[in-house]
């Protein structure tokens, strides 16, 4: 292997072109290897301008030459190999693989779990991620508070206040794990009022404490929680992703994803929904996105049970009505997802209704 970097290394196409004048990259090419080399150009290059489509496509087109182009108009007296040339050529052959290998070597070395991102877009994503583990561990801080237990795993003492009541409403409604106790039953009046005028959707408390096997379930929901958040201050790979498919599948309007078939690669992959505000407002839309892709490598969870791939217009602290089970919740991750938003300190039930798309 002659490629020294990460990102390019062991990539069989741009090994051959490090080392050998025919197997040389241009124009008309496309694949994984001309992405790779797109993205490298974005993320070591300012003034690389490669259009959407030849991203979407991994295609060598126009806007991909005059990059290449730029590039190595740049770093002018290392590529043009001036025996027969004045000016740079579109060509990516042995020198500019070199040059491109080195820098990205240099690069990873700062971050080595982060590949192809632009040092903005890598700065944003840690720091969603250091939201993520906020967000994950309030909710871990409150699922220890109803179910009794320290952060030892001794037993407290509980108040059974306003909180403590919403808290189990909503594992009830996102992982249909009944946590209400015997003597938890009947509720105080005050808090039923109080669930009545502030908790959209209320229809009720559950009539009897849950049994054996939702206590084993909610022993279960804890456990995830706990491994989600372990799994947050692990090291693995994130990557910037330009394709428009994956593997010949359509990647549409997702903003992060794993590789479901093979989830040993722990990679979470962004694509360029993920840095487009209209699709990701706000910094919690992408830190429960990455929860999200956690969720189906840490869970093997392999797509969305009940919901399928695209729930719209759900209320974060009532789940999908398409859920129907347990089993079904705690292997979808957007019932973490939606669980982790409704478990926020400034999460109003009142408010937060439908994401604001119909009743
Ligand atoms: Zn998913």
């Amino acid at each position: 292997m002659a490629l020294q970097s990460k990102s390019f290394g062991g990539d069989s196409k741009l090994e051959a072109a490090a080392v050998s004048d025919p197997a040389h990259i241009l124009r008309g090419a496309s694949g994984e290897h001309v992405s790779k080399i797109q993205r490298a150009l974005m993320q070591l290059f300012d003034q690389a301008a490669i259009e959407r489509p030849e991203l979407s496509d991994a295609s060598y087109g126009d806007s991909t030459e005059k990059t290449v182009k730029a590039y190595k108009s740049r770093k002018d007296q290392e590529i043009i190999n001036h025996t027969y040339q004045s000016s740079p050529d579109a060509i990516v052959g042995k020198m500019t693989m070199a040059k491109l290998d080195g820098e990205l070597v240099e690069k990873e070395k700062d971050d080595p779990d982060y590949f192809f991102f632009r040092d903005a877009q890598k700065e944003l994503v840690k720091a969603d991620i250091a939201r993520a583990r906020v967000m994950v561990g309030n909710v871990v801080a409150r699922l220890r508070l109803v179910g009794g237990i320290g952060p030892d795993g001794g037993l407290l003492i509980m108040p059974r206040n306003y909180l403590y009541y919403e808290t189990k409403l909503k594992i009830l409604n996102v992982f249909h794990i009944n946590s209400f106790r015997d003597d938890d039953l009947p509720a105080p009046q005050d808090i039923v009022a109080r669930l009545t005028r502030e908790f959209s959707g209320f229809r009720g408390l559950p009539a009897q404490a849950g049994d054996v096997s939702d206590q084993i379930n909610f022993s279960v929901l804890l456990e995830n929680f706990a491994n989600l958040q372990a799994s947050l201050d692990r090291p693995f790979n994130r990557e910037f992703y330009t394709m428009g498919t994956f593997r010949g599948a359509p990647l549409s309007f997702y903003a992060a994803f794993v590789d479901a078939r093979n989830p040993k690669d722990e990679t979470v992959r962004f694509t360029r929904n993920y840095f487009d505000e209209r699709i990701m407002p706000t910094q919690d839309d992408r830190a429960v996105t990455v929860a999200h892709e956690r969720c189906h490598t840490i869970f093997r969870a392999k797509g969305h049970p009940g919901t399928g791939d695209n729930p719209f217009c759900v209320t974060p602290h009532l789940g999908d009505p398409n859920v129907t089970s347990s089993e079904e919740a705690l292997m979808n991750p957007y019932c973490y997802e939606w669980f982790i938003v409704s478990m926020q300190p400034t999460y109003l039930p009142r408010q937060d209704r439908n994401n604001g798309c119909g009743t």
